[in-house]
């Protein structure tokens, strides 16, 4: 299994190297490496060339990166630009695909002064792979979204006027790992009151008050892969305007997975909630996407926003998640991940999403 989809996915890069002017890729991202190689461990550079494939890691990985890395040639180095030149000159390589979103700028120079082959800066190319899912990637995000439902469930009987935001993101992140994931697939959102107004409003120890929205995004990192989902619920009765709100963020949600399909660009996907929030009035306090890829990162292609013209195909796993933020009132974003398929999407994450007034 793993064997062919390394082969794979070599090919594909291959399929690439002429459109890109390149004979030859090094690959310095820890995602991008991971995918091509299935190596999880936290170092390596991997040189792809017409007829080669290698991973050059150190002595510590060296048995696991040959279990892990099929397909590719094992090479234990001491992470020196010298050995890498070596290895880009042996296996013929004039014309050198960087990734350049993914080096410093130190690094650069390095590469410059010491590779004496032509280098070319590349960006997305192997992100563009990672856009399909596999079906073994598709499970491994399923059981993320499940470690995820599972949190929520628990941590709705445990919210209370009282509790810090902190505790309450410890609190998730506890019953994630309890349930099989290594870590959280991202920064623990919990966003209380004014503070749910905040769109990233990570944890702090403000304590959460009666009659306040608190919004909680969060996910599970899972074998290498991420979860990603947003519910709002209210501690006690919010308020008029803020139920009001809710609604609309909630019937924005339901027009874009009901609107979502292959072919469709980034754009008219972003347009789906957007028109929506828009009409109500609301549309300068949703300013950010309308959703992303998940994977091994947690924001990844496709990206939908109002300029995006990737297109949306079956196979890609994203998220859609609306939100209206009023300052110093509050806010609310619901957000699932769903899997697109042929003829529509198939929703991951199940936690409820009708208002929950705790
Ligand atoms: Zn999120
Ligand atoms: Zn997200």
């Amino acid at each position: 299994m793993t064997t062919k989809v390394n082969m794979d996915k070599l090919k594909s890069v291959r399929n690439r190297f002429e459109e890109v002017g390149i004979d030859g890729m090094v690959i310095t991202s820890r995602s991008n490496r991971r995918y091509m190689t299935n190596f999880t461990g936290s170092a390596g550079i991997v040189i792809i060339s017409e007829r080669e494939a290698k991973l050059l890691t150190d002595s510590r990985y060296e048995e696991q990166a040959g279990e892990q890395a099929v397909n590719y040639e094992v090479v234990l180095y001491k992470r020196s630009v010298e050995e890498l030149a070596e290895h880009v000159e042996k296996m013929g390589i004039k014309k050198l695909g960087i990734e350049k979103d993914y080096m410093t700028y130190g690094e650069y120079l390095q590469y410059r002064d010491k590779i004496n082959v032509e280098l070319v800066p590349l960006s997305g190319v192997i992100e563009r792979l990672r856009e399909i899912k596999s079906e073994e990637e598709i499970n491994t995000i399923r059981e993320a979204a499940k470690i995820t439902d599972k949190a929520f469930t628990h941590i709705v009987e445990l919210i209370r006027p009282g509790l810090a935001e902190k505790q309450v993101a410890n609190e998730l992140e506890y019953i994630m790992r309890k349930e099989g994931a290594t870590s959280s697939g991202s920064d623990t959102i919990v966003a209380s009151g004014y503070r749910s107004a905040l769109p990233h409003g990570v944890a702090s120890e403000k304590t959460i008050e009666k009659g306040e929205m608190v919004t909680l995004d969060f996910g599970a990192y899972y074998n290498g892969y991420r979860s990603d989902m947003t519910r709002t619920v209210a501690v006690g009765d919010p308020g008029e305007k803020l139920r009001e709100v809710y609604q609309i963020v909630l019937e924005a949600l339901n027009r874009g997975l009901s609107g979502i399909k292959p072919g469709l660009s980034t754009k008219e996907v972003d347009a789906l909630p957007r028109d929506f929030i828009k009409a109500k009035g609301y549309g300068e306090y949703f300013g950010h996407g309308a959703g992303h890829g998940i994977g091994l990162d947690i924001h990844e292609n496709p990206f939908f926003s109002t300029t995006g013209n990737n297109v949306v195909q079956a196979g890609m796993v994203v998220t859609v998640e609306p939100g209206i933020y009023l300052p110093g009132i509050g806010g609310v974003r619901i957000e699932d991940d769903i899997l697109i398929t042929d003829n529509g999407i198939e929703v991951l994450t199940h936690s409820p999403k009708e208002l929950l007034v705790l």
